[in-house]
């Protein structure tokens, strides 16, 4: 309506993509259950921003997005809610493998994730393990065995721990591309595509950058089934 088109105006968000439904601009509206509300609350969030607004309720249709926003704004818990909403609709058994899976540069990022998720799916009882280079594999094969709901992974490391064939991918419904552009200029292309092999086709998709060049339109392109892209702000190529 018209209230979320002068939303979208004064947010500078620009979205592209068949109906796409109108931004959740109160943590009221949002509908999410009550026990991640709580934490959001706790947490003293008193709006979502703006790429939480409009990124939500079109994840929470189960459908790709392409998130184009600057560093800052927001993005972790604009894909992890909805992956946590996604994990109360599964239901599957974490030790079979992870239904969210959470691909991230580097390991300081891996790590902060893994903080957000814990601390905002803390009442909802996930497990979520970290998998990082430049520390040893075994605690985090062990955690991997305990089961974990969701996991955050350098593509190094998870390919590694994929070729020793210590993780199934097969339950895997929720992928996010988190820093999709620092990824590619770090070289991790390949292990990428590697690791998506390995993931179902039948899931959905998020890819988050702060920029949009060629190299990372190609492999979203490559990746993503329709998505919806949202812009904030200006967006350098
Ligand atoms: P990005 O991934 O876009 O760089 P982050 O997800 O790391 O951004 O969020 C940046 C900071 O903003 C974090 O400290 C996070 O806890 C905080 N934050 C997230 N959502 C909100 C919100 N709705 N209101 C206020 N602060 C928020
Ligand atoms: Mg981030």
């Amino acid at each position: 309506g018209l209230f979320g088109e002068a939303y979208r105006r004064r947010h500078e968000i620009t979205v592209t993509g068949d109906e796409v439904p109108p931004p959740l601009t109160s943590f009221e509206t949002t509908g999410f259950p009550s026990e991640i509300l709580k934490e959001v609350l706790n947490a003293g969030f008193s709006a979502p921003t703006p790429i939480q607004a409009q990124s939500w309720p079109i994840a929470l249709q189960s459908r790709d997005i392409v998130a184009v926003a600057k560093t800052g704004s927001g993005k972790t818990l604009g894909y992890l809610i909805p992956g946590f909403i996604h994990l109360k609709r599964c239901c599957k058994d974490p030790r079979l493998g992870p239904t969210v899976l959470v691909l991230s540069p580097t390991r300081e990022l891996a790590t902060q994730i893994q903080v957000e998720a814990v601390k905002f799916g803390k009442s909802s009882r996930f497990s979520c393990t970290c998998l990082y280079g430049g520390a040893p594999k075994g605690p985090q094969l062990k955690e991997l065995e305990r089961g974990a709901d969701i996991v955050v992974a350098t593509p190094g490391r998870l390919n590694d721990i994929l070729e020793m064939r210590r993780v199934s991918l097969s339950q895997v419904s929720y992928l996010v591309l988190d820093e999709a552009d620092r990824m590619l200029d770090m070289g991790f292309e390949p292990q990428i595509r590697k690791i998506v092999k390995e993931v179902p086709a039948r899931r959905q998709t998020l890819m988050y950058t702060a920029t949009w060049p060629k190299e990372v339109r190609k492999i979203a392109a490559d990746l993503l089934v329709n998505p919806v892209q949202v812009n904030i702000g200006n967006v350098d190529e």
